[in-house]
């Protein structure tokens, strides 16, 4: 007899998704429980592997192999996780361990090396022995008895541990300066220095201690050494928290008094905490301030002595933003954005395991921070498509958050100016709660206007594609008053290619059916699946004519032609190409908002949460690239970008307008966003699921069937399909297998097969079984995704 663990283990490809048993060897039996990370021996080799236990039992170990170590001193997923990752296998159809790979932090899935740290209180004698003369020492360098005495000094805090990456340093060292006022004032500087005697000016009149990086932005090194050898400013350096520079730069705020509607708003929500309840969708216009709402509740939360989760969608995770959260809630926050090294996400899930983070702001994957004793969970622009995961495990943020919601009887709040059609059908049918705002905050600022250019009106008579003379008008107008302009050019779609006028040859990538896209920047032609690369032609490859043409259009294009009408406006251009790099991003919003342009033109990325005052006109150039993609959701994501962007428009008190420009202005999400009438969008886009057959009416799963022969593919995909219909009821609706719309990638072909169902009791068996089928030999070319509600079907 004696102690068994079951684990699940880091197989990518395992038979079975079950738990395997391993014997607890009795030196470790004191640092194993639910949810630690252990090393196994797995396999005939005995190769070892990661794993998590989620069992433990008493029984006859004779048989088993034993776990040969324990990598943390707690156990990194508590019980909650574990019995999240089990509910949630029931409609992700990926293997265990990569959902709960998902609630650790990456920096943990690789096998880095732990390192231990003396800290002051450490008895000489426990030093001596695991330390030596160092203070710190590589975990896996010590002798293996040591292991219970470690972890008792862990516990007590005596000893602290780190994980060994590039990254992983917690502490950064800040310069902060200190002008001497005296020395200063007696300082010699020649009339003509110019900087100099503004830098002394400077000084003069910021007289506190700050940060010598502040100094470093408007001055350079050669002005500053001058002053630090003259003795008129003195350094000191201090080491802090990586991110404590952040929050202490972020002024404190204080809450705003709510309006009639937000006020009823937090009353409901707050009410039930703590009672198992419905979610709550809140509907509020653009500007409607629901942020604010937000804020109260959290507030309400902390002072019950509970915690909260907010999440945005990655895009609007804006200084602007994480920063409203900081000025109210200080260090109690936490951020979880894709930005952050692995390291720095690993501290800001410590700060959150630790319980020192109270309140966690992040974007999809920060719903699995390791909080306890929540009280909300908030889901900002709930309509968003990337609360879905598109890679393994494919997991929707917004039911992980239901589940969650449940287990701790906290609030969950869905907020958007344009609900999702499912989540505003749920609120019909009373599966939510319905909460409106109806009104902007700002009792001054007004639904701004939209108006409608056909493009089509324009076609051949003007020099040039992105610009409506109207527009260039508006553009004028606001130039000449000193107002801002926002324009935005949705590149989605498949716009900027390069096309023979003489032959109709377009240059497509020779792994993928997609044509390149034409990158002015690197002067090279792109695939935007497998990253293919190439100079841009000059003739035609097909014909050798040298007719060959660039067509689409992009935000460089567009930027460039409005530069040439309009040279004397100062513009700024935000899209991949220029936010690539770490905090480019914040930039240019920066500069944005400090007047510094007076145009900002983008790609969707302008659309989100942005609240300047001084925009009174926003642009659309072309409202049509996301209504012409094969998706039924395409009208509900035109509605929904249109309306935000709009929303960007006239946020305080000078009125905005909006204009949008496009080639189907009878389209009904088109007229209804010059209406601004959500509630007339749903209704309409009801009655087209309705008679189409699609969610919120059904359900939908989508499997993706690649292999890179494609007689294969076509065959097997027959196949699954009739195993498929053979297990299902006649009710359930089963369409394909037919190509994807890129019918082809990294020379792979892909098929794909989508069910329609209302109830299929064996649909979940059905799916698992196809996902094993995946794991024989014979299939061992045969790529399969398993997609519940896929939220992009191109
Ligand atoms: P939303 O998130 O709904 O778009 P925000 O929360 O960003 O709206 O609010 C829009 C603007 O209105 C912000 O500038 C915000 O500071 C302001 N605001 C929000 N609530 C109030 C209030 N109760 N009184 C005054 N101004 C408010
Ligand atoms: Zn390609
Ligand atoms: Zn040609």
């Amino acid at each position: 007899m004696g102690k068994i663990a079951q684990i699940i283990v880091d197989v990518p490809l395992m038979q079975t998704d079950k738990p395997f048993s391993y014997q607890v060897p009795d030196d470790l039996a004191n640092l194993i429980d639910l949810g630690s990370r252990v090393h196994i021996p797995f396999g005939k080799s005995n190769r070892l592997l990661q794993g998590f236990v989620v069992g433990l039992e008493e029984g006859s170990v004779e048989d088993l192999k034993a776990i040969t170590a324990v990598l943390d001193f707690e156990p990194i997923l508590n019980k909650e996780q574990l019995e999240l990752a089990d509910q949630m296998r029931h409609s992700v159809f990926s293997y265990k361990i990569s959902l709960l790979k998902a609630m650790v932090p990456s920096l943990l899935n690789s096998n880095y090396d732990k390192i231990l740290h003396a800290t002051v209180g450490l008895s000489s004698a426990d030093k001596e022995l695991i330390f030596g003369s160092k203070d710190s020492v590589v975990y896996s360098n010590l002798d293996q008895s040591l292991e219970g005495q470690i972890s008792k000094l862990v516990k007590s805090g005596l000893i602290t541990v780190t994980y060994s990456a590039e990254d992983k340093k917690t502490l950064k060292t800040i310069t902060y300066y200190h002008p001497q006022l005296e020395v200063l004032q007696n300082l010699e500087i020649s009339k003509r220095a110019k900087r100099r005697q503004a830098l002394r000016d400077f000084l003069l009149s910021h007289p506190k201690r700050r940060p010598l990086s502040e100094l470093r932005q408007e001055f350079s090194w050669d002005q500053l050494h001058f002053f630090i050898e003259a003795g008129a400013i003195q350094t000191d350096e201090v080491q802090v928290d990586r991110s404590q520079d952040y929050f202490d730069q972020v002024a404190k705020t204080d809450f705003l008094n709510l309006n009639e509607e937000q006020a009823h708003a937090v009353e409901t929500i707050t009410a039930d905490i703590g009672k198992a309840n419905k979610p709550y969708l809140l509907e509020g216009i653009t500007g409607s301030g629901k942020t604010e709402v937000y804020l109260h509740i959290i507030d309400r939360v902390l002072k019950m002595g509970k915690t909260a989760i907010v999440l945005v969608p990655e895009i609007s995770l804006t200084p602007q933003m994480t920063n409203r959260f900081i000025s109210r809630f200080g260090e109690q926050v936490a951020i979880m954005h894709s930005g952050l090294s692995n390291g720095e996400k690993y501290d800001e899930w410590r700060k959150i395991k630790s319980g020192k983070a109270k309140v966690v702001v992040g974007a999809r994957s920060a719903i699995f921070s390791p909080l306890e004793n929540i009280g909300a969970i908030i889901i900002d622009e709930e309509h968003e498509a990337s609360y879905k995961q598109e890679s393994n495990p494919r997991y929707h943020a917004r039911d992980v958050a239901l589940l969650r919601a449940q287990y701790h009887k906290a609030a969950l709040v869905l907020g958007s100016a344009t609900p999702s059609i499912e989540s505003r059908a749920r609120a019909s049918r009373e599966v939510y709660h319905f909460i409106r705002l109806t009104q902007r905050a700002n009792p001054l600022a007004k639904i701004p206007e939209v108006e409608i250019v056909d493009f089509r009106d324009y076609l051949g008579q003007q020099e040039v594609s992105n610009f409506t003379p109207i527009l260039v008008d508006k553009i004028k107008d606001r130039l000449s008053k000193g107002e801002q302009v926002v324009l935005m050019l949705n590149r989605r779609g498949f716009s900027s290619f390069i096309m023979c006028r003489e032959c109709g040859y377009v240059d497509e990538c020779p792994n993928c059916d997609i044509s390149l896209t034409l990158h002015m920047d690197t002067k090279t032609m792109n695939c935007h699946y497998c990253g293919f690369q190439k100079d841009i032609p000059h003739s035609c490859p097909n014909c050798s004519s040298s007719s060959i043409r660039y067509y689409g259009t992009g935000t460089q294009k567009a930027y460039d032609e409005l530069q040439e009408l309009l040279p004397q406006a100062r513009m700024l251009r935000m899209d991949v190409d220029t936010t690539r790099r770490r905090g480019a991003h914040e930039k240019i919003l920066k500069a944005f908002g400090r007047g510094e342009a007076d145009i900002l033109l983008g790609t969707q990325m302008i659309a989100k949460g942005l609240d300047f005052p001084n925009v009174t006109l926003v642009g659309v150039l072309n409202a049509d690239t996301a209504l012409n993609l094969p998706d039924f959701r395409s009208a509900e994501r035109t509605f929904q970008l249109l309306t935000q962007v709009a929303g960007r428009a006239g946020r305080a008190e000078k009125a905005g307008e909006v204009l949008i420009q496009t080639y189907n202005p009878n389209n009904y999400a088109i007229q209804l966003v010059q209406k601004q009438d959500y509630e007339a969008f749903y209704a309409y886009e009801m009655g087209v699921r309705k008679s189409l057959g699609y969610p919120p009416y059904y359900y939908t799963v989508g499997l993706t069937l690649s292999h890179k022969n494609e007689e294969i593919l076509i065959q097997k995909s027959f196949e699954i399909m009739n195993l498929i219909k053979n297990q299902l009821s006649d009710k359930a609706k089963i369409l394909g297998p037919t190509p994807k719309p890129i019918a082809r990638t990294h020379n792979l072909y892909h098929y794909q097969i989508i069910i329609k169902y209302r109830f299929e009791d064996s649909l979940e068996e059905v799916l698992n079984h196809i996902l094993d089928l995946t794991q024989d030999k014979a299939n061992k070319d045969l790529r399969l995704i398993i997609d519940y509600e896929p939220q992009n079907f191109v």
